[in-house]
């Protein structure tokens, strides 16, 4: 190269730059790196038949500045530390001068127009991605050149992200492409939730609100908060994560304690709510309890439950009478479906006949200030427990009935002397064939525990150390479903292939419910999202993070086993025992893992279909092979077999899961009177091991003539309508449910649910 005098060499720098193409080639290199010759003809649109010679005086002029120089070795062109210096300062006074001009102008996500600013690229990419400035930098240099090239009429910020994402992907660096990426649905799709939201039953802007942040918050999980494998295995259908719109905001239900509420412990949300003194009277009481419920209700995916309901509150029907309890629980009764729906229960209460051994001797406070015990209040207990089945049998102004809460009703030891509270039996059986809200849960056999609750979505919780400690202020993070049929395609009919797959699974599903735990941690106690859940009583907070498990649910047990062994677990007792088999390592993976995790037969919403299908996607099975795979039941709900047959296997399951299950008498009509109810009742009590049973009767809601006919009719049996204001009312995945809310799937699980006659 030429030796250059310093004075020189300044200017012939700056000639070398005022030419359009000399400067093209030193930004192209600069954000490139080194190229050949016919290379950077080619990135230039030059023709090297004819440009060549004009060009080699253009890199001649270059390399003779001192700007460029090329590479013995592979012939490339490179930039020197100062050509890097001079093609960064072009930039510079190019960024000066568009912005001046204002040549690009774009709408930006915080709603403002403003001119183009490449530097916004970089800042980006180094916050988002982690990505080293260097790369950034020349990233953005060559989303501007293009974006330039292209002539876009309307840049918006979102467009650029596109832009420098298609980049990313040219340039092999797909990992920062994917957390760079956006969240959220297309234009179109948003306009048909739009135009489809009136044929919901209960249509409202809100919910295309929800709709919206819903597929925001899946993607959200899938890429960000999961790792790739469980993200995966959920995606391509080998477990399924219940709640998913849900699954980053909030735990999937909880176990209150409402004395703390009552006892004025914590405050609920001052800030917001109407806030009475420490509530003294029953009508007070009854007012904070629906507070709580009220602010829980958005910290919750599926359902809240209050356990000893009817003892909890007993201190506070101390000499009030009949009559006025009865007014107040109707008030209350209806503010509660006022704010929740009348229509799909998301609120349980749980009622005990009489004080449990374990409460009897725990104190509390009257309302005339004096410290009492729980068993002090027997028969406020009772009498509050009377008259809510009471006010739960009636209906609301235009007969039709108000499903919260629903009742989930203890029978314990003491409750052995159950002819002492047969009438009460007799009351609940009848508000049980009546709408057919009621749970019952047998404390009594063997595999139970001190004390046990069940949610709404009929997951289940158990006392191991204490009965306060691991049942009350905790809550199931949240539902992981195994898809039971696909690893029973994948082994083949080999049987230690089967269980080896199974326990892939869990791992994945363990490992997801690990995260979620993690996630809740973040939210309630580093973010404080819900605050209620990290108020502090004694020294931990509300919501007992720590013993509140997740649940490992399945679906198509019959169905996997059908296909692996050609046998019905109905009819064959190896398939029975195979089946048993895979349940326990289930049971037994939970029991090993680090957290708290319980198996479960329960979903909280429709899985198997969404499963099923990708099976079939996949290429496991054809199309019409298998219709079904069973779900929230161990037997098929249409299958033929005798009520004691079901039962008797649907028992020996029931105790494997000790995270939900439920047996569901669905009878026909004509329905068993309260009486024939309430004998069966005691004789499932004392003669099977069902942990939890209920009775489903359906029944037809008019609201063109505002009759209730029991049954299920498509035309109305009292003034002839056959409309789609006629609702078919029946459990639908355990819960009731009005058929003008059921979707494709819950419209399927009814049409395959057999009746049975006692
Ligand atoms: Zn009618």
């Amino acid at each position: 190269m030429k030796k250059l005098r310093k004075e020189d060499s300044l200017e012939s720098v700056l000639s070398s730059i005022s030419n359009k193409i000399r400067i093209e080639i030193l930004k192209l290199i600069n954000r490139e790196g080194p190229l050949s010759f016919t290379e950077i003809m080619e990135k230039l649109q030059m023709d090297p038949k004819i440009h060549a010679g004009k060009f080699g005086y253009h890199l001649k002029m270059l390399n003779e500045a001192g700007l460029i120089a090329s590479d013995e070795s592979t012939g490339k062109y490179y930039l020197t530390s100062l050509g890097q210096e001079v093609s960064n300062f072009i930039y510079n006074i190019e960024d000066f001068v568009n912005k001046k001009k204002s040549e690009m102008l774009v709408r930006t996500s915080s709603l403002t127009i403003e001119p183009f600013d490449r530097k916004k690229i970089v800042e980006a990419l180094v916050r988002e991605a982690n990505m080293p400035r260097r790369l950034a930098d020349s990233i953005s240099k060559e989303a501007e050149e293009r974006l330039k090239k292209s002539q876009i009429k309307y840049l918006t910020a979102a467009l650029i992200r596109e832009f420098v994402n298609a980049i990313l992907l040219e340039k092999g660096l797909e990992e920062y492409r994917h957390v760079l990426t956006r969240l959220g649905q297309p234009v179109y799709d948003v306009t048909i939730t739009i135009k489809n939201t009136a044929k919901l039953g209960d249509p409202s802007p809100e919910i295309i609100h929800s709709i919206a942040g819903n597929s925001v918050l899946e993607e959200y999980m899938l890429l960000k908060v999961l790792p790739r494998t469980i993200a995966d295995a959920h995606l391509c259908g080998m477990i399924h994560l219940n709640n998913a719109n849900y699954w980053v905001l909030r735990p999937a239900n909880i176990f209150h304690d409402i004395r703390l509420i009552l006892n004025d412990k914590i405050s609920i949300n001052d800030f917001v709510l109407p806030y009475p003194n420490k509530p003294i009277t029953f009508k007070e009481a009854l007012f904070m309890v629906n507070a709580l419920l009220k602010q829980t209700m958005s910290y919750v995916s599926v359902a809240q439950s209050i356990p000893f309901f009817n003892i909890f509150l007993a201190p506070f029907a101390k000499g009030v009478d009949e009559k006025e309890i009865k007014k107040l629980f109707r008030e209350f009764i209806f503010n509660l479906n006022l704010i929740l729906g009348c229509h799909i229960p998301k609120v349980s209460f749980e009622l005990e006949f009489g004080i449990p051994d374990f409460l009897e001797n725990v104190k509390c406070i009257g309302v005339d200030g004096k410290q009492y015990t729980y068993g002090d209040f027997f028969d406020e207990s009772i009498r509050i427990y009377n008259i809510l089945i009471e006010v739960l049998s009636e209906t609301d102004g235009i007969s039709k009935p108000l499903l919260n809460p629903a009742l989930f009703i203890k029978i314990r030891k003491k409750g052995k002397l159950l002819d002492k509270f047969y009438e009460i039996l007799v009351r609940t059986c009848q508000l049980a064939r009546k709408w057919g809200n009621v749970y019952f849960i047998n404390q009594e056999i063997p595999w139970q525990t001190e004390n046990v609750s069940y949610n709404l979505d009929l997951s289940r919780v158990d006392s191991i150390s204490n009965w306060e400690y691991d049942t009350i202020r905790v809550g199931v993070l949240d539902n992981v479903t195994i898809n039971l049929p696909r690893i029973a395609y994948e082994a083949k009919g080999d049987d230690e292939r089967l269980k080896e797959k199974l326990y892939e699974i869990m791992e994945i599903a363990i490992e997801a419910l690990n995260i979620k735990k993690q996630v809740m941690e973040e939210m309630i106690f580093i973010d404080g999202i819900i605050p209620l859940f990290k108020k502090n009583v004694n020294g931990s907070s509300y919501f007992r993070l720590k013993t509140s498990p997740g649940i490992i649910s399945y679906v198509g047990l019959f169905e996997a086993l059908k296909y692996h062994t050609g046998n019905s677990i109905s009819e064959d007792n190896s398939a029975l025992k195979l089946a048993k088999d895979l349940i326990s390592i289930i049971a037994d993976c939970c029991s090993k893992a680090s957290i708290r995790v319980l198996p479960s037969s329960m979903v909280s919403e429709p899985v198997s279909k969404r499963l099923l299908n990708l099976d079939i996607k996949y290429g496991y099975i054809k199309p019409k092979d298998i219709l079904y795979y069973t779900e929230c039941s161990n037997l098929p709900l249409y299958l033929a077999i005798e009520l004691k047959t079901r039962l008797k296997i649907e028992e020996e399951f029931q105790k494997l899961t000790k995270g939900g299950h439920l047996f569901d008498f669905r009878l026909e009509e004509p329905f068993p009177t309260e009486e024939v109810l309430a004998n069966y009742t005691k004789r499932i009590i004392e003669t099977t091991q069902l942990g939890i049973f209920t009775f489903t009767r359906s029944y037809t809601y008019c609201w063109k003539c505002k009759t209730i006919s029991y049954g299920t009719h498509i035309r109305c049996p009292n003034c002839g309508y056959d409309g789609d204001k006629l609702a078919v009312y029946t459990k639908v995945y355990g819960r009731n449910k009005p058929s003008i809310f059921w979707n494709q799937e819950e419209k399927d699980f009814i049409a395959i649910s057999k009746s049975f006659i006692l």
